[in-house]
This record gives structure tokens, sequence and C-alpha cells, in this order.
């Protein structure tokens, strides 16, 4: 038998062709060599390595998940040391392991106040997953059978599982697959360069989505809606940081009409926003939330779902009632992910990694800012923390969008990786997110936005030799 390790790239990559189904990509472009595959062989801290030698920065830390960089012996020797102790039984019918009990009482002290438990999948869309189910069983044993309806906001992103997918508020997670799942709605996403009143400020815009909410709740009944979910910052939607006080105007509304509040942390908790938690940086208040990708950097898949004491009681009175809950995953609570994500805070704390992405965050923030604010090609530079978004505009003063068969925001990222760094197109828009390790150094950023100028300098160009950006536009800006 061949030794694959011998193999050239082009082998591998016809090998990888025949056999490989690969997430969010076009099959038959990829099954035509239209589209090039890419053999990762190696990554240390920020930068990844392919196949043929070609080094990338990785601004966007695979997807918005290896928090500590790449490449830690630490991690791998906390996870061998686990695998050799235990490497693996399950969490059913009160079985535990030590790793899993130290993790969940530190992410219990992380977390906002009012917290109680953590469940945990391996995935952040199964992690979502269980919040349905989790919310649907506390209107159950809450004796309101109707109350079931979950409200997601359009541009969110939960997953792309079948409940978890429907949550998300992206066409391409729904067309052709025949979601979203009935009970589950979608109100205004709240993006302030979108509004439709350019005279409205931040606040009055953040009380028009919550007047937006409500009206939603009060057309499909109070009594029909059980929780909402949102990312504390819109992520693969586009990276669109909440207006200013938007959270606190969504608790009000949902305050009222007694509905839950599931705050989606995969991106947000562990550090990427300059907190422990988005829902701090934000005072969300949730109910619920959600954790995945940083709890562990990715370097083993874990997630879990955190369960605040009003829901934690519920559920405690339904099993009373009704018996052992019958939701579990094989490995819930995964002694390896648990060591992992434990070494994984040891390092996020010993190094300051949170603190690190407030300051070299800002000093990204500062830079985008300087370099594209006034760009012809830019209509909004926005962000927080170290997740951050250019999103591009044919036309400057009123914010308006490309035609997106022109495929301005991939043609942005592919000029990047010429320039060898990784940004993501993301799938909504024209928009160009960043979201790197958060062990990234201002010299780092520096390089990081001297590459994107110019691939942004580049595309523009283009579009002005093409004809499909004008002069004018970049003489008025
Ligand atoms: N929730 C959010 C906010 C995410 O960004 C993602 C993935 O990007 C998910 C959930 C789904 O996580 P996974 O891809 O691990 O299922």
């Amino acid at each position: 038998k061949e030794n694959i390790m011998t193999l050239d790239t082009k082998k591998l990559l016809e090998m990888d062709r025949n056999s490989v189904f690969h997430a969010s990509t076009h099959l038959k472009q990829y099954a035509h060599g239209e589209l090039k595959g890419r053999i990762i062989t190696g990554a240390q801290g920020i930068r990844i390595k392919d196949s043929t030698g070609i080094e990338l920065i990785d601004a966007f830390a695979g997807l918005y998940c290896v928090n500590i960089g790449y490449g830690r012996l630490e991690m791998a020797e906390a996870i061998y040391e686990q695998a050799k102790k235990l490497a693996y039984y399950h969490t059913y019918v009160g079985h535990t392991n030590e790793a899993l009990i130290e993790l969940s009482d530190r992410i219990i002290k992380m977390a906002p106040a009012g917290m109680s438990k953590v469940y945990y999948g391996t995935s952040g869309s199964d992690a979502n997953e269980t919040q349905m189910k989790l919310v649907w069983y506390y209107n159950n044993v809450r004796g309101l059978p109707q109350k079931k309806k979950i409200i997601s906001r359009h541009r969110g992103y939960h997953g792309s599982t079948i409940a978890a997918g429907s949550l998300t508020g992206l066409d391409a997670f729904h067309a052709h697959f025949d979601l979203p799942l009935p009970r589950i709605k979608h109100t205004l996403a709240p993006v302030y360069y979108h509004r439709a009143d350019s005279h409205m400020s931040e606040q009055e815009f953040s009380r028009h989505c919550a007047a937006e909410l409500e009206k939603m709740i009060l057309a499909e009944g109070p009594d029909t809606v059980a929780a909402m979910i949102g990312e504390p910052v819109l992520g693969t939607g586009g990276i669109v940081p909440p207006p200013e006080g938007y959270w606190a105007e969504i608790n009000k509304v949902l305050n009222k009409y007694d509905i839950l509040l599931i705050a989606d942390e995969v991106v947000c908790g562990f550090g990427r926003l300059g907190s422990d938690f988005g829902s701090l940086h934000y005072d969300m208040q949730p109910d619920l939330m959600t954790i995945a990708k940083g709890l562990t950097s990715a370097y083993q898949p874990l997630s879990g779902v955190i369960v605040g004491d009003k829901v934690w009681k519920v559920l405690e009175d339904g099993t009373d009632e009704f018996g052992a809950i019958g939701h579990g995953y094989t490995y819930s609570g995964h002694p390896m992910g648990a060591a992992a994500a434990l070494c994984n805070l040891d390092i996020i704390a010993r190094e300051n990694l949170t603190e690190n992405a407030r300051d070299t965050g800002a000093y990204l923030q500062q830079r985008m800012q300087d370099t594209f604010a006034d760009h012809p090609l830019v209509g909004d530079v926005r962000g927080v923390g170290l997740m951050h978004a250019l999103e591009f505009s044919s036309n400057k003063s009123q914010r308006q969008a490309f035609d997106p068969a022109l495929k301005v925001g991939p043609q942005i990222a592919a000029a990047c990786l010429e320039q060898g760094l990784i940004a993501r197109a993301m799938p909504h828009g024209d928009i160009l997110g960043f979201a790197p390790p958060l062990v990234v150094t201002p010299d780092d950023i520096d390089d990081i936005v001297a590459r994107t100028e110019k691939a942004v300098n580049k595309v523009t160009d283009q579009l002005i030799l093409s004809g499909d950006f004008s002069e004018r536009e970049k003489l008025r800006a």
C-alpha cells in the first residue's frame, strides 16, 4: 500500500476529490478542479502552512476558533495525558470524570451571575439543538405546551443542523433544504449601517429593533413564544456589533412577555471581545448560553449549554414528574475535550489573552479606521475586540451594495490571499471579516492592515477598469 505521505500535492488532491465531501463547498467546481483545494500541513501561532510550502497569516483563526493560536505543545500534552489516564467514559446516570468536574466549576465561576449547570456536546450546532429541546421541555413542565416558538434574527448564525440551521437567518442555509422549521421566526437584524432612516441615532435604532420584536411577539401571540436567541455580536451574518443600548431594549420586551433569552456565545465567549463573555460585555442577562469554539480553541471538539438557575429549577422539577431527562450524546462531557478546555483556559488566563483581545483589538479598530474610513470602496468599518469587518459599497454616501454577481467580497478575499493573508469573505453581502487568534500583536496588526490595503486597492483599480466602479466615486470619497 502506498504511503500517502510520499505522494505529491497534486496526487493527494486528486485522492481528496475522489473521497472527501467538503463542507460549504461548490461540489461540482471542486470535482472539476475549477476550485483548487489546499492541503494544510502545519501551523504555528497565527500562521498556517500548506503542502506547497506557502505560509499564510490566518486573520480568521480558522473559523474564529483557534483563539490561543496554533501549535501549542502544552495542549497536545494535556490531551495526551488525559488519553493515557481516561480517554473516554460516558456521563449518563451520574457518571463523571475529574477533568469535567473542574471545567464545569470554572465555567460557572466565569459566567454571568445566576448560571447554574453546564451540559456538553461537541459542536455549536448540537448545543443549539439542546437549547431548543430544553426550552420546549421547560414550557411543557410549566404547563404551557403552546409556548414553543423561538425568535432568532435575520443574519443570525446558530449552526447548520435541522433545528440550529433553522435558527440561522441566512438564506443559503435554508433554501433547498426545506428550512426553517415552522416554530422558528426571524426578526430584524440589528445592522445600524443598513437602518432605513439615515437620521436615526443608534439608540433610536435599538428602540426600533425592540419595537419590531414586540410587533412580532404580538402578531404571533405572546403565549406562543418561548425564547429568543442571539449572538452578542452578529458573526457569520457580517460581524456587526449591536447598536448602543440594543440588548437592554430587547430585554425589556422579553421580560414583559415571559420569554427566555439564549445568548449564543460560540464566537464571543472566552475572550474574543475583550471580556470573558459577550453577555458580560453587553450586560445581556441571558437565561441560557451556548459555548463552543474558543472553549477549547478547537484543539478538541467541545460545546456546551450553560443553564441559568430559573430554567434549571424547572428542569429538575420536570424530571421529578417525568423521569430522567431524555437527552444525551455518547460524547457529552468527553474527558479529552474537558482536558483540552482546562489547558486552554489556563493559557488564556496566564497569558492575559482576554486583555490582549481588548487592547490589541482597540489597536486593530484604530488602524482599520485610519486606513479605510475614507477609502472610496469601503462603506463601513466596524468591530469590537478582535472581531472586525469592512463592508464594501458601490456608493459610499448612499450605503449602496454592489451587484452580488460581481462577488466583490470574494474578489477582495482572493486578493488578500495573494498577499499571504486569510481574511474571510462573509457569506452575506460584500463583507471582509477579521478575527485573528487572541495572541496577535500590534506588529501583526500593522502587517494585516498593510496587506489588506494592498488587496483592497488592487480590486478597486480592477473595478474601475472594468467599469463596475466609477472614478467619480473614488474622487468623491
Ligand atoms: N453559533 C455561532 C454563533 C457560530 O458562529 C457557529 C459556527 O460558526 C455555530 C453556532 C455552530 O457551531 P458548529 O459549526 O460548531 O456547529
